[in-house]
């Protein structure tokens, strides 16, 4: 077995010829990669991938430009062989090694994220077609026949399914032909699978705000180099189009352009705006791809061929040929941030991305994150503010419902505000969305009798009913099971009552109140394709639907002409628990929801039922005081040294067996660095204390901006060695407490 590169100055004492030999990084959880001989004859350079051997196995990894390490030469085994895809780019490489520092991961799982498609490392398979034969032997030639070499004569190679077209035979004549030597074998190089984006085509006409900033930006791209701008904006007023102009300048340039927006798999509206504009679909990128299509987007990502590609996070590592800008659409949006495996927020990698490519970033958002916001008023990132909604369109007017009077009757959620608005708005023939951030049926089942509330058998939740899927849901772990008869606390029967309003509760609350409207769900679970969602948009656009009942995959971006009223039914919802974003998140959320009514000429109406009117969220969301809202938060947080004034990571201790990952909590706690700068608070149990079997246990490390926090916990870490069973996360800036 090789050894690892344990550090660089091994290499300089090796014991063997090291020219002779590569380090090889592995996409998988070994720290730094193994060195290995090259053969006499192979030549390799850094970023090559290579296929090499590992134990029993075969593996594929990419040459490193760490310096190899000195290994005994009966334990050096060698390379196999070089693969044909095109080496994963230097900046490519230092991004690995740059996202596995920063966010304390190994470099191996990291470069996992860049080489997600084995199979577009392979060679790729030329297209089967036909030419005559030169000196065709003898054959029997029929009419048929005769066709196709009059359509062969003096045309190029086409595919048997050309042929059998073009000369109108069937396609056993085809292969007749073939097996008779008639024609030969004339394979062609695949095609190209996108087309070249049109980026002289011209936009709108700019409005003098959108012009300035999309000159900017022009010109930053022209001139290359690194810089973050930040496009902010309320809903509609046109940053989408400012942006796509740094786009086409990019485009111009001849070179890549990176367009990251939250919930790719929902975006046919923006994939069709590009498509208008640029007369051809980008390449998307985002976890449902089939098979084929990734590893046909993996290559012509590499090989320069994909323009523009337009994907969630884990586009990020895509190996880009020749990137000239990135877009970070809704930058706030909690999406970016990736939760399991390494845990990064592709929204911050981006940042670094650009910077190692010399680049311009572009950060857009209504509601920038209050650590961009930051930023800019540090004069870090620059900001270009786009006042008003295109075409005069006026901002809705928010209304605040106060559910302690304006109260809906038991086991109701809709105030009687709420259902006379849309009662109006239903009348006028216009559309109402009305916002739930919940799926299913009721968050929450209860028995009546003895007040045992069911819950996930794996984690610390409740179970949530899916009333259309019959089934209770656990949210955290995908555990399901049909409702039981009988409470297994008290053992009495049809007892159990559902708590509290989901999506598909609402939808029954509103079929009695409107039994003439037709209205749609939109979650998670009723939409997750990309195809779901483009039926749905449409239905939407045509008006076959009057009512939207929604969670926030409804909530962004989205422009509907006809949408005038849009209900928030429990504006509350994400103020509870003691997250250190509640009050920002929620704001963004409903600021972006809020967005979505009155879009175009109708005029659009936002009301939020909320039983905390003073609630400072509520009250900066009716008064449309965002930067009242982010002075006072920033303040907040300055006080309490929480970021961005403050460095943030969080540990995450998990084990099957919770006496051990107590232990070994105990212990992480006995030799926690303790000084002025630095501060580690736990451990204890996490809200989610038990999840998909695991017990888990926090810590949450504090320091101050300028300490290298990182460097701490590592050699905290380091010091303190846990039993393997232990599993250790960190958790770098976290977004989630859980
Ligand atoms: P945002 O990204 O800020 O929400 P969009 O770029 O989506 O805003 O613009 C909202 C709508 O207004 C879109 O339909 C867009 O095409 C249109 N629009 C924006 N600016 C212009 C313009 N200068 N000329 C014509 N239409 C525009
Ligand atoms: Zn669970």
């Amino acid at each position: 077995m090789p050894r690892l590169n344990t550090s660089r100055d091994d290499a300089r004492n090796a014991d063997i010829q090291t020219d002779a030999c590569v380090t090889v990084l592995l996409p998988l959880p070994l720290g730094r990669g193994y060195t290995y001989a090259v053969p006499g004859g192979l030549h390799l350079a850094p970023g090559d991938f290579v296929a090499v051997p590992l134990g029993p196995r075969q593996v594929i990894g990419v040459v490193w430009d760490t310096p190899p390490d000195a290994v005994p030469e009966g334990k050096l085994k060698s390379v196999l062989e070089r693969l044909s895809a095109p080496p994963l780019p230097d900046v490519s490489r230092r991004f690995v090694e740059w996202v596995a520092a920063y966010n304390m991961a190994a470099w191996g799982p990291v470069l996992k994220m860049a080489m997600s498609v084995p199979a577009a490392l392979q060679p790729e398979k030329p297209v089967r077609a036909y030419a005559l034969a030169p000196d065709a032997p003898e054959f029997k030639m029929t009419k048929a026949r005769g066709r196709v070499l009059g359509l062969l004569a003096d045309g190029p190679p086409r595919t048997p399914k050309e042929i059998a077209a073009e000369a109108g035979v069937g396609p056993s004549v085809v292969k007749g032909l073939a097996d008779a030597g008639v024609l030969l074998r004339a394979d062609l190089a695949p095609p190209p699978a996108f087309e070249m984006p049109d980026w002289a085509a011209t936009g709108p006409k700019l409005s003098p705000d959108q012009q300035t900033a999309a000159d900017d930006l022009r010109a930053q791209v022209e001139g290359g180099g690194f810089a973050v701008t930040v496009i902010e904006g309320v809903p509609g007023s046109g940053k989408t189009e400012v942006y796509l102009e740094a786009v086409a300048a990019a485009l111009a340039k001849g070179k890549q352009a990176l367009v990251m927006l939250p919930e790719i798999a929902l975006s046919a509206q923006w994939l069709r705006r590009f498509e208008g504009r640029f007369g051809v679909r980008p390449a998307v990128w985002h976890s449902d791809l089939t098979g084929v299509q990734r590893r046909t987007t993996w290559r012509a990502v590499a090989n320069g061929e994909a323009r523009v590609v337009v994907g969630a996070r884990s586009s990020l590592f895509l190996p880009f040929a020749d990137l000239g800008v990135i877009a970070v659409d809704e930058e706030h949006d909690q999406s970016f941030k990736q939760e399991d495996g390494v845990i990064y927020n592709a929204r911050d990698m981006a940042v670094v991305r650009a910077q190692l490519g010399q680049v311009p970033v572009i950060l857009v958002s209504a509601t920038p994150s209050l650590e961009t916001d930051q930023n800019v008023q540090g004069g870090r990132y620059r900001c270009h503010h786009l006042a008003d909604r295109h075409g005069g369109a006026a901002l809705p007017d928010i209304r605040i419902a106060d559910m302690r009077q304006d109260k809906p009757e038991r086991g109701r959620w809709l105030s009687p505000s709420l259902v006379g608005a849309l009662g109006r708005t239903f009348g006028a023939g216009e559309q109402a969305l009305l916002f739930l951030n919940r799926r299913g049926y009721a968050p929450l089942t209860l028995c009546r009798k003895c007040g045992h509330r069911l819950q996930c058998p794996q984690c610390s939740a409740w179970l949530v009913e899916h009333r259309l899927l019959k089934r209770l849901q656990c949210h955290h772990c995908g555990y399901a099971a049909r409702q039981p008869d009988a409470c297994d606390e008290c053992g009495a029967e049809d007892q159990f009552t559902a708590c509290g309003p989901g999506v598909e509760r609402l939808a029954e609350e509103v079929a009695e109140r409107f039994p003439d409207i037709n209205a749609a769900l939109a979650a998670s679970d009723t939409i997750y394709t990309p195809a779901q969602a483009e039926e749905l948009v449409r239905r939407i656009e045509e008006r076959e639907v009057d009512l939207i009942i929604g969670t926030q995959i409804i909530a962004k971006g989205y422009h509907f002409p006809y949408l005038t009223l849009v209900g928030v039914v429990d504006a509350d919802l994400g103020l509870a628990g003691g997250d250190l974003r509640a009050a920002e998140r929620t704001f963004q959320l409903l600021y972006q929801v809020a967005g979505r009514a009155g879009r175009a000429q109708r005029p659009g109406q936002v009301l939020v039922q909320t039983y905390m009117p003073e609630h400072p969220v509520i009250r900066a969301l009716a008064g449309g005081d965002r930067e009242g809202f982010l002075a006072a938060e920033a303040k907040d947080r300055e006080g309490a040294g929480m970021p961005p004034f403050g460095r943030l990571v969080g540990i995450i201790l998990s084990a099957i067996d919770e006496a051990l990952v107590d232990e070994a909590a105990r212990a992480l706690g006995r030799s926690a660095p303790r000084s002025a700068e630095i501060q580690v608070l736990g451990p204890a149990p996490a809200p989610l204390a038990l999840l998909r079997g695991r017990h888990r246990r926090r810590f949450l490390v504090k320091a101050g901006r300028r300490v290298n926090i990182q460097e701490r916990i590592r050699n905290w870490l380091k010091a303190t060695p846990l039993p393997k069973k232990v599993r250790v996360q960190t958790d770098v800036d976290p977004y989630s407490f859980m």
